[in-house]
């Protein structure tokens, strides 16, 4: 497989792990992950096309907003550098067959929903039952943590 064709698929990825970012925030609060534009949750300014760049936009504003300083969370360039990491692994992988888009729709389901965990201790229905292929009746509730808990088992 030419080393051209897995950095492709790996900035796709990026692109993919800022898109599973906003999923990350805005799915369990049940807010749609189209409109209104990606802003700053504390001084609420819209994040720019040149400040939106996966990775690289973190590091060069410093991991803090442009416009009101609040440090961003490392987990937005993470969950951006794995999901490229992962994308590229599968390309190496898989190749040009027909199974990789498959492995990079389930690859990034699981890491929205490791990320969902990771961060508010819950997981989505909607997504799990997409990725396990179960009808939505079959949804259970989103596991929560055990009240005054960590969330960890
Ligand atoms: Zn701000």
């Amino acid at each position: 497989m030419s080393s051209i064709y897995v950095a492709i698929v790996g900035l796709f990825g990026l692109a993919v792990g800022s898109f599973l970012n906003v999923a990350v925030s805005r799915v369990p609060a049940g807010r749609s992950v189209l409109r209104p534009r990606s802003a700053c949750p504390r001084c609420a300014t819209p994040i720019a096309a040149r400040d939106n760049i996966p990775v690289v936009s973190w590091l060069l504003l410093g991991r803090r907003c442009r416009a009101c300083r609040v440090p961003i969370p490392a987990r937005y360039p993470l969950v951006e550098a794995l999901t490229a990491i992962l994308f590229a692994a599968e390309a190496l992988r898989f190749g040009r067959s027909e199974v990789l888009p498959a492995a990079l729709v389930f690859t990034a389901g699981l890491l929205a929903l490791a990320a969902c965990d990771a961060e508010h201790f819950l997981l989505p229905g909607g997504c799990s039952t997409r990725l396990s292929g179960s009808p939505p009746r079959a949804c259970s509730p989103p596991r929560r943590p055990p009240a005054g808990g960590t969330g960890s088992a």
